[in-house]
């Protein structure tokens, strides 16, 4: 399973309880590409699903999230 898809299911948590949650496993990324997940997680305060909307957010408020994207998931974990 990728990192959205453990990581997306604590969205609720952030609506309900005000805190982010993000997986433990996640520390074990590069540094760069926490800002790229928190602002993804923040988006989904406003959308719930990857969608052209969540796309446009994402676009609007950190225009390079596709090359971080891409640079997590491409991310060796830590050791
Ligand atoms: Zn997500």
């Amino acid at each position: 399973m990728s990192w959205e898809g453990i990581n997306c299911r604590a969205v609720l948590t952030l609506r309900v309880a005000g805190w982010l949650w993000l997986n433990l496993e996640l520390a074990k990324k590069p540094a760069r590409c926490l800002e790229y997940i928190v602002v993804h997680e923040l988006a989904h305060l406003l959308t719930r699903h990857h969608d052209d909307r969540f796309n446009a957010l994402m676009d609007r408020r950190f225009p390079n999230w596709r090359l971080r994207r891409q640079a997590l998931n491409a991310a060796p974990p830590r050791r």
